[in-house]
């Protein structure tokens, strides 16, 4: 299997050298060149293990990697769940599931795919002997998870940007105590997409990024798409067989990364009824699929942090789609994006299996309070934004992004309830180390530049 670029001027990549540069050289995301249908494969898969099910399902694009060593290598990236079941499925009625994505080290959904990808770094700088830089921006849990995944990993330096003063407290602790050498957290000010955008300069810069080897760890990062579509199609197949096709998996959203891996798997196969993008306040996404246009506001904070984003990156690869495939024209309305902050789609029928939702913050509050006197059940603000307008579905699963500890302020003043979880205080005692720097492009580079040790 190859990988191409959706603006079309980059050379067809195996997944490995895809996975190592991250964002494609001419500006684009990797896509798989082709989707296959594995309609009557997933059927073979229920009863699985998750690890099972990932490899399987890996084993159609990472192509160039053996049997062997990619099972032990997608093994070993799920020995730190803390529920066996890796991705547990919760019926809080018979109409409404969660599925449960915070059981990874560091408590948010980000964890299945980044455990691998960090793995995926260390195999190829064993093959290759040289030193990758990881570089990322993060609006909370892209972080914590990233570093999470590559501490330990031998041959990588790790450096994330994240707006500073706009994420948890226990977010930031999660990046900066972990006490190793190769990771460098850079508070910048402003928010995430300009963060975003200057890292986007930086990989622009082609002399910088092959000297530095570069690699980008954002959720643009094929490895991690590919990664996310599995917990879908894992949860699709306990769900009764009756109930497939009618289901709706609900998805609270920001770079649209997640949905994305849904409805990716949905396009090889897994037959339901649609997806659900749930935002909060900073609604890009919902404007998009109730108008067909895409325009570019502010981002404001809310409490679901992780989601304070209006420009969703991996948006590029479902317009892809939406294209038919033609990467020169997703070039020209990229182009036409960057130039004037709007675009419209306007053959709208392959957002059909899309719906739509926002939450404001007090909306918000409302709910996990409401989902806790309901069902017992305690949800994170992310979470929340999923429980809007569900009457319409036969059926849906909500995908729970992150552990509600994470966010014990939110969460207590809803429902009164302290949310302790023990990984997280042993990080009240540790020392922070994070490194404050101006945002722009050419601080950041010189930045890395004066982090490489010279042999
Ligand atoms: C990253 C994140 C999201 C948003 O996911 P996208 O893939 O960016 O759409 C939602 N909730 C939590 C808790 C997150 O960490």
């Amino acid at each position: 299997m190859q990988f191409l670029s959706t603006r079309a001027e980059t050379e067809p990549h195996n997944f490995s050298e895809a996975v190592k540069i991250g964002l494609a050289p001419d500006g684009g995301l990797f896509v798989p060149s082709e989707l296959p249908d594995l309609t009557d494969e997933f059927h073979t898969w229920a009863g699985e293990s998750y690890a099972k099910v990932c490899y399987r399902f890996f084993r159609r694009f990472a192509t160039e990697i053996e049997d062997g060593e990619l099972e032990s290598l997608i093994a070993n990236a799920y020995t730190e769940f803390d529920d066996a079941k890796l991705a547990p499925l919760i019926e809080l009625d018979d109409r409404i599931s969660v599925l449960e994505l915070f059981h990874g080290p560091t408590l948010a959904f980000k964890d299945y795919a980044l455990q691998l990808l960090g793995r995926l770094y260390e195999r190829q700088v064993a093959i290759t002997g040289d030193t990758i830089n990881v570089l990322g921006a993060t609006s909370g849990d892209t972080g914590a998870a990233a570093i999470n995944g590559l501490i330990g990993r031998s041959g990588v330096n790790i450096f994330i940007l994240y707006p500073d003063g706009r994420i948890s407290s226990l977010q930031e602790r999660q990046m900066t105590c972990t006490g190793e050498s190769n990771v460098f957290p850079i508070a910048v000010e402003g928010s995430f997409d300009d963060a975003q955008r200057e890292l986007k300069v930086v990989f622009g810069d082609r002399e910088f990024s092959e000297r530095i080897k570069l690699s980008a760890v954002n959720s643009i990062n094929l490895a991690r798409i590919l990664a996310q579509c599995v917990y879908y199609i894992y949860a699709w197949l306990k769900i009764g067989e009756s109930r497939r096709e009618k289901t709706t998996f609900v998805v609270p959203t920001g770079n649209f990364g997640n949905v994305l891996a849904g409805w990716l798997a949905y396009r090889m196969g897994m037959k339901v009824a649609g997806f659900r993008v749930a935002t909060n306040q900073n609604d890009i996404l919902n404007r998009f699929f109730n108008t067909g246009e895409y325009s570019v506001g502010m981002a404001t904070r809310s409490l679901a942090p992780s989601m304070d984003i209006q420009v969703a990156s991996n948006f590029e690869r479902f317009l892809y789609y939406a294209l038919g495939g033609d990467g020169n024209r997703v070039r020209k309305v990229m182009e036409e994006f960057k130039s004037t902050g709007i675009f419209k789609v306007d053959d709208q029928s392959i957002i059909k299996s899309m719906s739509s939702s926002r939450m404001t913050d007090e909306e918000i509050l409302d709910t996990i309070k409401a989902v806790y006197q309901k069902y017992g059940y305690v949800c994170d603000p992310h979470t929340a934004c999923a429980f809007k307008e569900l009457d319409e579905f036969e059926h849906c699963v909500i995908l729970a992004t992150a552990h509600p500890a994470k966010f014990p302020e939110t969460v207590l003043e809803a429902t009164g309830q302290e949310t302790i979880q023990s990984s997280l205080e042993a990080l009240k005692s540790r020392e922070i180390v994070k490194y404050p720097l101006h945002g722009d492009a050419n601080t950041i580079k010189a930045f890395i530049e004066s982090k490489q040790i010279t042999p």
